[in-house]
């Protein structure tokens, strides 16, 4: 990358926290009009002008391959593998790879700030994103922050302090709009180590998730929706609470969810140049996609401290997604005994590995198609991105 003179780019006045955003409801709170980097929201924002095509091809060289069926589903990549930490980090949300990343790559020199997400004082899921320049900051942001997180909010400060080289940790939505202005932050280098990203909420919403699923909403740590089938809810004392996925109270919850998340199609995080998640790897492992050569470097630099196996693939989703299409729809919920058994079944005859991550890539996208289609017909085509609209098209959905 080419360093810019970044003097000459625009300004504009950042908003007010309380001022709406030029996404209006779809605004996922990425940060970006939080500073003056907004003069570019028109472009850059993930949810006014998707551009995953053109950003790929920015970004990797080239953008995805749709006729191979591993680049239509998770995007640019050289490599993919589970792995983990051999000694993982307590308290992580997984094993902690993406913060031992980020450690060693401050470590090293390679960069001279992390920007990351703490949570506040007073709330373990109040998002505090900040640009940590100690590895003690950096573990400080371990664990996710269920909830929109204004990551690109400390933008400004980033060219302020004169940083050069910089890595990036994120979602989706926040590094679309990253990648657009990335020319702008008069960077040397940068890296970008991504998450999966799916589901999110804001800060009520999470509140009211939590109270409808959880039997103890205020003593929950953090949660994930894992490959069995089951959200797991650790809590303080650090005993973990099961429910399954068929039980969650979907007539309840259908309006928990960030309007942003219900009509994002970037749940791979397709412009990072690593991701991190979980979800195409075999239970207890994390799922690793090399998308480029900044992405490997940033491997190659914790190979020692992380085992790994090649990724696998098992069962078909297909009718189980098909099937759930409606039951969403219709806002279905299954009685408890009846949504355990069904975990139960579903887990011992279900997808696993990389058909797991189709199955949940499927069952958000056609989802997201059709709530993007009932509240905003007018951006169906432009936003929806060629890929999504091949995954959508294997299935028939309602009206
Ligand atoms: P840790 O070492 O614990 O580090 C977590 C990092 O995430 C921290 O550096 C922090 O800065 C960053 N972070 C935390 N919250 C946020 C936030 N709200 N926005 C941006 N950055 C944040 N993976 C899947 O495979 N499938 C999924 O469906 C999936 N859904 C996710 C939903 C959300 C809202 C988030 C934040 C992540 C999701 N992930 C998903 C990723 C996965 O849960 C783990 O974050 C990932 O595997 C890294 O684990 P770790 O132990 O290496 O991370
Ligand atoms: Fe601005 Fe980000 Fe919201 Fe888009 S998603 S309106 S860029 S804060």
């Amino acid at each position: 990358m080419t360093s810019v003179d970044f003097s000459k780019h625009k300004k504009a006045k950042a908003l007010k926290p309380s001022s709406r955003r030029p996404a209006k409801e779809l605004c996922s709170e990425c940060g970006l009009c939080d500073t003056y980097y907004i003069h570019y929201v028109k472009e850059a924002c993930a949810f006014i002008n998707q551009q995953i095509d053109e950003l790929e091809e920015q970004t990797h060289t080239r953008s995805r391959n749709l006729d191979n069926p591993d680049e239509l589903y998770f995007g640019v990549h050289q490599e993919m593998m589970a792995a983990r930490k051999t000694e993982p980090i307590p308290g992580a949300q997984w094993t902690g790879i993406v913060s031992t990343i980020a450690i060693e790559m401050l470590n090293r020199g390679m960069v001279e700030g992390v920007v990351c997400v703490q949570n506040t004082k007073e709330d373990r899921f109040q998002p505090m994103p900040i640009i940590a320049r100690t590895p003690e900051e950096i573990l400080a942001a371990r664990v996710n922050k269920p909830t929109l997180s204004p990551n690109l909010s400390v933008l400004e400060q980033v060219e302020k302090s004169g940083m050069k080289r910089l890595l990036v940790i994120g979602v989706g939505c926040q590094i679309q709009a990253l990648r657009a202005v990335e020319k702008k932050l008069g960077l040397e280098k940068l890296y970008v180590l991504g998450t999966p990203c799916v589901d999110n909420v804001n800060r009520a919403g999470l509140q009211k998730f939590l109270e409808t699923t959880s039997k103890s909403p205020d003593t929950v740590v953090y949660y994930e929706f894992m490959q069995d089938f089951r959200v797991h809810f650790k809590h303080e004392d650090g005993s973990t609470e099961t429910v399954p996925f068929f039980g969650l109270k979907t007539n309840q919850l259908k309006d928990v969810f960030a309007p942003s998340c219900m009509s994002c199609f970037d749940y791979v995080n397709s412009l990072a140049d690593l991701v991190v998640g979980y979800m195409g790897a075999p239970f207890g492992w994390q799922w690793i996609l090399v998308r480029n050569e900044r992405g490997k470097e940033m491997l190659e630099l914790v190979r020692d401290l992380i085992e790994t196996q090649p990724v696998m693939s098992k069962g078909d989703r297909k009718a189980a997604v098909q099937q759930s299409i409606p039951a969403y729809d219709k806002g279905v919920t299954l009685p408890m005994w009846a949504a355990k058994l069904m975990g139960v079944v579903i887990e011992k005859i279900g997808p696993k590995g990389l058909e797991y991550a189709r199955f949940s890539i499927d069952s958000h996208f056609t989802r997201n198609y059709l709530y993007v289609k009932r509240n905003h017909p007018q951006k169906l085509e432009e936003h929806v991105p060629e890929f999504a609209k091949r995954i959508v098209g294997q299935y028939k959905l309602p009206e």
